[in-house]
């Protein structure tokens, strides 16, 4: 690994007093460490009072010297994330403002029982990506998370929810898309991944995505590999291109041939979520079509029925219709399951997360408008 970056920093002084080790992984502490002449194996101890124990303090970390600890707190922070607010909806599902360091909010979601625990956690602040029916998608992109503040939900969530050293999944499906911010969203699943931290597996993580196809290829290669999410919604270009705009850069077409190429593993199935919208792509025709896309990819369907909001232009299609969709997809040999919604109430579901900004945006003043029932 390289300490370039480390090295930089150490020789232009007190520089180093600015790093956060919630944005290292445990060989880059391991390295900083190194440098300070501080023996590697306390990073080891460091990360699991981190990421183990949710300590971030390290006057907390019993098992350092008062040495140690004073020279660990004059040089490095531990970046941590509050918890503005919580709210916990009747059927369980917990919804978290977070605010950033700068002010920034984020929200992250608790899903119990899913049969696993789920937490649903975010991956920018905003969106870019404006898909037609999405909420988050009216904000925008206000900035990228850090690897820390992507890791730094899962470690909050942890310590708020009585998982009880229960196995938890963790889907990116928050707010944000995770290809269009890879190289933190990767860093983090390193960073949970490690076996002296939360140890959380790949194979626990799901990654959403609008098939940003640059970043598609990349997670192709990664060691560390998460299960695919792919947000498809049209079977048609012109449709896709409608709901989804990042589809005129990045084709349908395309999409559907790196899925072919993506090295699934055995056992495994690409995910595929199509959100219904009444009488726009819900129709036995678009069910066929959808079919016969996923004809040769080991795909298993997701059926979204949209979740409404005030200033989305689409409706959520009757249960018959949903039913009637999923039918035609079963009847081909195809595994589809339909999303129960959780957290409506409290604006919890999918598509459903912002947050105020210090400026308030079109979709920000829509949010607003929504009261919770
Ligand atoms: N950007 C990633 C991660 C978001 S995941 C992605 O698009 O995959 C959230 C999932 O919820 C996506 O499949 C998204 O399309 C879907 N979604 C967005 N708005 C929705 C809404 N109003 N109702 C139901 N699902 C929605």
């Amino acid at each position: 690994m390289t300490t370039d970056w480390l090295t930089s920093r150490y020789t232009r002084g007190n520089l180093m007093a600015t790093i956060d080790l919630a944005e290292l992984e445990r060989e880059e502490i391991e390295d900083a460490f190194d440098l300070l002449g501080v023996p590697r194996f306390h990073a080891r101890q460091v990360f699991r009072w981190i990421y183990a124990r949710g300590v971030t303090d390290f006057n907390l970390m019993t098992d350092l010297s008062q040495a140690l600890r004073r020279t660990l707190s004059a040089t490095f922070t531990v970046g941590s994330l509050a918890v503005e607010t919580h709210q916990t909806s009747s059927d369980g599902t917990t919804k978290y403002l977070i605010k950033l360091a700068d002010g920034r909010e984020i929200e992250s979601v608790f899903i119990p029982d899913t049969p696993a625990q789920t937490f649903c956690i975010s991956t920018q602040v905003g969106c870019a990506m404006n898909c037609a029916f999405c909420l988050t998608g009216k904000m925008g992109l206000v900035r990228n998370l850090t690897a820390g503040e992507i890791a730094g939900q899962v470690r909050v969530l942890v310590k708020h929810t009585p998982l009880a050293g229960r196995a938890f999944n963790i889907v990116l499906m928050g707010m944000g898309e995770p290809l269009h911010n890879y190289a933190a969203t990767m860093k983090a699943l390193r960073i949970l991944a490690d076996a002296d931290g939360l140890a959380l597996p790949a194979k626990r993580v799901t990654l959403s995505t609008v098939g940003v196809l640059p970043g598609l290829e990349k997670l192709a290669q990664e060691p560390l590999m998460p299960n695919l999410a792919i947000s498809l919604h049209a079977t048609t270009t012109e449709q896709r291109d409608r709901l989804v705009p990042v589809n005129r850069k990045y084709t349908l077409e395309e999409l559907i041939d790196a899925c072919k190429r993506f090295p699934v593993a055995k056992r495994r199935r690409i995910t595929f979520e199509y959100v219904l919208l009444d009488r726009v792509n819900d129709t036995p025709e678009d069910a066929r079509r959808l079919v016969r896309l996923l004809n040769g990819i080991k795909a298993k369907v997701n059926l979204l029925p949209l979740n409404e909001a005030p200033g989305i232009e689409f409706t959520r299609p009757s249960d018959e219709r949903v039913n009637a969709f999923a039918k035609i997809l079963a009847d081909r040999g195809l595994v589809v399951s339909v999303r129960r919604s959780r957290g409506r109430d409290i604006r919890a579901a999918c598509g459903q997360l912002i947050v105020e900004g210090a400026r308030s945006s079109r979709g920000q003043d829509l949010a607003r408008a929504i009261q919770p029932r």
